[in-house]
């Protein structure tokens, strides 16, 4: 596919974001999930992503905060990789707050990933070969689709396959000889923006 102008993909990912939003805003009203007094935090949640588009959007975002609030994150950041290197290395699943929350609340609430936007609710996802794969959502919303005879899974299969569009855009004819991201948003942070040589 055709390399687009970081600006234009970056204003679709946007939107993206934004449908992403809407999705689960209607599942979790129909379900009656609400984050609110959560004695949980998904930020610790060990997550990992995949495309250098995100990854370059969100440190966008990260540039644009307040320097001395840059560099608190960047520090975090390093602090995270380390104790999550060493938390691996036992054969433990991280339990690590990420770097970009603060007192409890997402700093770069508008630039985060898309797994942020999506864990909470039910989900259902078909990968290519056909295969579903089902996300029962996190705990809570798994006390509320207990207490409820039917309910709806957000599809995330769309949002995959326009996630996978929208990267393309962004990399362009590199994307088959790059190798394939799998990183934390720390490591992300650490390394900085996303670099396209092979
Ligand atoms: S980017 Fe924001 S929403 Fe996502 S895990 Fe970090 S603090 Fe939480």
């Amino acid at each position: 596919m055709k390399k687009i102008m970081p600006r234009v993909v970056f204003k679709k990912l946007s939107k993206l974001y934004q449908n992403m939003e809407d999705s689960y805003q209607i599942i979790a009203e129909q379900i009656g999930l609400s984050c609110a007094d959560c004695p949980d935090n998904c930020c610790t949640s060990y997550f990992r992503h995949h495309t250098r588009v995100e990854w370059a959007y969100f440190i966008k975002g990260l540039n644009q905060v307040p320097e001395s609030l840059r560099q608190k994150i960047a520090q975090r950041a390093e602090n995270y990789v380390e104790k999550a290197r060493q938390d691996l290395a036992r054969g433990k699943t991280p339990d690590i707050m990420c770097p970009v929350n603060e007192n409890g609340l997402c700093v770069l609430y508008e630039y985060r990933l898309m797994i942020c936007r999506l864990h909470g609710v039910p989900t259902i996802h078909t990968r290519p070969d056909g295969k579903n794969l089902v996300f029962t959502g996190c705990f809570r919303s798994q006390q509320r689709t207990g207490e409820i005879s039917s309910y709806s899974r957000l599809d995330r299969t769309i949002f995959y396959k326009e996630l996978a569009m929208l990267e393309q855009a962004f990399v362009g004819s590199k994307i088959a000889r790059l190798p394939r991201v799998n990183l934390t948003l720390a490591e992300m942070i650490v390394l900085g923006p996303p670099r396209f040589s092979v």
